[in-house]
């Protein structure tokens, strides 16, 4: 037995909530799959300040919350079940969770990415207390910190450059002494007076202290990767910038991806190679990958679903 829905959302997040949303104000029969993580990337960030609308700020959760309930609102259902398998070879298309069968007319993917992470057990420890993987979001709060930056590539070179504006300092720390960077990115932050790059070297250990129940980073420890010696810094804050991974393995085997695994939609749209599937938000960009952009996108593949169950009929 299989429940069917006119408009299947998979993944929440500014683009899932968005795309239920304008989906389900226009009518139609939307369910939303709220995934492993509900709520998405920014459940685990803290405060949004780069949303319009909120001019005061608001918490990453509660601000989720509230796009869940403005599209509950318009009667978008929230399921709280994974998808973890696909069928778009047939009408309607098929999808399944771990316990049950669903088909729908369209389906929106909105599964987001997720930053890869060093995966050190004090990584987890400072987490949003001193550790984060978003510069964009987090920088502003490490005004007058010594900052350290992970990663040798383009993000990691675009972060160092953009925390210059903040901390006391930045210093990029990078496995090899090549960078995976673009030259002119690299270029760009070796001249930045405040940028210091530690080559060879690699987070050994996340460091800090408790005070009054309150977590903080205060130094990291490094090891280089050439003699294995450790040293230890003072860092008030750590970005991670060694890439995002788009959650998109489930639908590869029907959809296309860029080398990195981002779903490719067609020119400024968000369809897919097979006709009423969408894709929006970060699992089709790894350019933008703001909430207000996400966001944008889901408003995007909800017109554009809506305009294609249209068509169909
Ligand atoms: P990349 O995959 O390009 O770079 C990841 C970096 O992190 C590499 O230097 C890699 O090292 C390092 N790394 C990976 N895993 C680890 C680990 N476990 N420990 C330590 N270091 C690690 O990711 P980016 O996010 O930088 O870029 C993604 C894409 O987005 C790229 O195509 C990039 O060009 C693009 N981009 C473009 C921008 C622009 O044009 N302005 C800005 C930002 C991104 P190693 O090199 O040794 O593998």
């Amino acid at each position: 037995m299989s429940t069917h829905h006119k408009v299947i959302v998979v993944g929440t997040g500014p683009a899932g909530f968005t795309a239920a949303l304008y989906a389900s104000r226009a009518n139609l029969d939307v369910a939303i799959f709220e995934g492993q993580q509900p709520g998405g990337q920014l459940t685990i960030t803290t405060e949004v300040e780069n949303y319009p609308g909120y001019e005061h700020g608001i918490q990453g959760p509660e601000m989720m919350d509230i796009f869940r309930k403005q599209s509950q609102r318009f009667g978008a259902k929230s399921i709280y079940e994974t998808i973890t398998k696909v069928d778009f070879s047939v009408k309607p298309f098929k999808l399944w969770s771990e316990s049950n069968e669903y088909t729908a007319d369209s389906v929106i993917i909105a599964t987001g990415a997720k930053a890869k992470l060093l995966e050190i057990p004090s990584e987890q420890t400072y987490w949003g207390s001193g550790i984060s993987a978003c510069a964009t979001c987090d920088g502003f709060f490490f005004k007058g910190e010594k900052i350290f930056v992970i990663g040798g590539g383009d993000t990691a070179m675009e972060e160092a450059n953009y925390l210059t504006h903040f901390g006391e300092s930045v210093t990029l720390v990078h496995r090899r002494d090549e960078f995976r960077a673009s030259k002119i990115m690299v270029e760009r932050t070796k001249k930045n007076p405040k940028v210091k790059i530690i080559t060879n070297a690699v987070v050994d250990e996340f460091l800090g202290e408790q005070k009054m129940g309150v977590k903080k980073l205060t130094h990291i420890r490094l090891k280089d990767t050439k003699t294995g010696e450790t040293s230890v810094h003072e860092a008030g804050g750590c970005f991670i910038a060694i890439g995002h991974s788009p959650n998109s393995d489930i639908f590869k085997e029907y959809l296309e991806t860029d080398e990195n695994g981002y779903l490719i939609t067609e020119g400024k749209s968000s369809k897919t190679k097979i006709p009423g599937v969408f894709a929006c938000g970060d699992v089709q960009d790894h350019v933008y990958r703001q909430a207000v952009t996400a966001a944008g996108s889901g408003c995007m593949a909800a017109i554009d679903a809506e305009r294609w169950l249209a068509e169909q009929e």
